[in-house]
């Protein structure tokens, strides 16, 4: 008989739905001076019971991954040397944030975590490549420490907080690097876990991103994984809100860093900040929206260093009137042509299909005709291999340096003039893979790179910028959002 999930008995009981899940990223956690207005931020949510989720320290995971790519390359003296200054720098964010009475403590666990770190490399170069599961090894070290410097910072700063393994209560599948929580089993983990000291008003504290397999093989759940965390602890405890806190006002109407004019959406639906993440908005993981969705929890996007901005609020039915809430561009795409020798028939299909995903290849989005089929993917790793599989029944081509642009809202595809404007606003540009039937909310399409940036402000101009003036004759609501002050 299969156990009984902790959802299906009831476990998480009523006084749970007090707990607010308050997960930090790497930029508001980068140096003293952030920990500390982490420090403000939870003192004022006290009441509400604050799980604490941590991100490694800023820019601390790229750097562990370029250490494990040059000592996949044998150069284990680079490697050696960006590790002793990551310790470095996490031994004075330690000192700095902690004081130095916490410091003796926490000084020979950042050794022991370094100690560990140093030991892969030689396994790394033995291989010659950064296996999957050696770089969640890697990776998962960031998390590790931010989150026990964290705890360190909260008990001298008064807050009664206790360090959780995060490994030991997210269990994931063994899809390393991009890992799945078992959600039954993690459930019952966090209940378990986390539970009982909330029920003591003790404040739990957890990095993000890691988690293990059933075997206890450290996993990671994909770069800017936290906020998934963030979303798995506040749906096994049935948290009454989670809080995304970062380094900008909310979800944006577009990357600020493309677009300087970039203005905070105040509400979103569950359903559009899931697709914006998907299309690229970096605020978010992917998958973080969808255990807050099927829970019903409302997530909120707030800026660690304006606690008192309003941030986005992301719930079932914002109640908003607007048709556009963004535009993003997702970089870094490969179009990927595969032509039927033949025609495409459904049991060629569904071995292009089959043959994807034993390269665990992820399909991004896809267009289909009578003799072809164009993919978007993310990586070209496994093309070679793919393309010689396939070899008599399909040729395969590709071209990378592409991108996708989306516009994302909840009415946009009702709203067919939009469509006709963008393409009559872009129609000196060469647009690919134009796809607005698949889903209600948004309408995408790929272009060269280096269009992307210029794309992107065009298209923000024009229906962000210029809100009634072009528009308002056709279109009866208001095209932009109302952007908050930003
Ligand atoms: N530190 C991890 C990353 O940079 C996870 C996260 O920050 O959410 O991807
Ligand atoms: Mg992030």
């Amino acid at each position: 008989m299969s156990e009984v999930s902790a959802e299906q008995s009831g476990q998480a009981a009523a006084p749970l739905a007090q707990s607010v899940v308050m997960k930090f990223g790497g930029t508001s956690l980068a140096d003293a001076a952030a920990i500390r207005r982490a420090i403000r931020i939870v003192k004022q949510r006290m009441p509400q019971k604050p799980v604490v989720v941590a991100s490694a320290l800023a820019d601390v995971t790229d750097h562990l991954l370029a250490a494990g790519q040059v000592a996949a390359k044998g150069d284990a003296a680079s490697a050696e040397a960006s590790l002793r200054y990551l310790q470095r720098r996490h031994e004075q964010v330690a000192l700095d944030a902690a004081g130095a009475d916490a410091y003796e403590v926490l000084r020979p666990q950042i050794a022991v975590e370094f100690e560990q770190l140093h030991q892969l490399l030689p396994v790394i170069s033995t291989f010659g490549e950064l296996t999957r599961r050696l770089q969640d090894q890697l990776l998962g070290a960031g998390e590790c420490l931010s989150s026990r410097i964290v705890h360190a910072a909260f008990l001298q700063a008064g807050i009664d907080a206790v360090w959780l393994d995060a490994r030991e209560c997210i269990v994931t599948d063994a899809a390393h690097t991009q890992a799945t929580p078992l959600w039954d089993e993690t459930n019952q983990r966090v209940l378990d876990a986390v539970a009982p000291l909330l029920a003591e008003l003790r404040v739990p504290v957890l990095g993000g991103f890691i988690g293990s397999t059933t075997d206890g093989i450290p996993t990671t759940l994909g770069r800017g994984g936290s906020d998934l965390t963030a979303s798995i602890l506040g749906a096994a405890l049935q948290s009454s809100r989670i809080e995304i806190w970062t380094d900008v006002d909310g979800i944006l109407t577009t990357d600020p860093k493309l677009c300087p004019e970039a203005r905070r959406v105040p509400t979103m639906s569950f359903e559009e900040a899931a697709d914006l993440a998907y299309f690229g908005a970096q605020v978010l993981h992917p998958a973080s929206i969808a255990p807050a969705m099927r829970k019903n929890i409302p997530v909120a996007v707030l800026n660690s260093r304006h606690p008192e901005g309003k941030g986005t609020e992301i719930v079932a039915h914002p109640g908003d009137e607007c048709v556009m809430k963004a535009i993003t561009a997702k970089k870094g795409v490969t179009v990927v042509d595969v032509q039927a020798v033949r025609w495409l028939a459904p049991e060629l299909l569904r071995e292009i299909f089959d043959v994807f995903e034993r390269h665990q290849f992820t399909l991004d989005l896809l267009s289909a005709s009578r003799g072809s089929l164009s993919i978007l993917v993310t990586s070209t790793e496994s093309l070679p291999a793919i393309a010689e599989e396939l070899k008599g029944l399909a040729h395969v081509r590709w071209e990378s340096r592409k991108a996708l642009i989306s516009l994302v809202g909840e009415r946009v595809r009702r709203q067919p003039e939009i469509a006709g404007q963008v393409f009559r606003a872009l129609s000196d540009v060469d647009l690919r893979m134009i796809c607005q039937g698949a889903s209600e909310r948004n309408i995408c399409f790929l272009v060269s790179e280096s269009q992307a940036e210029d794309l992107v402000r065009r298209l923000h101009r024009l229906f962000f910028q210029s809100r009634f003036d072009r528009y308002s004759s056709s279109v009866a609501v208001p095209l932009m959002c109302q952007a908050g002050e930003g």
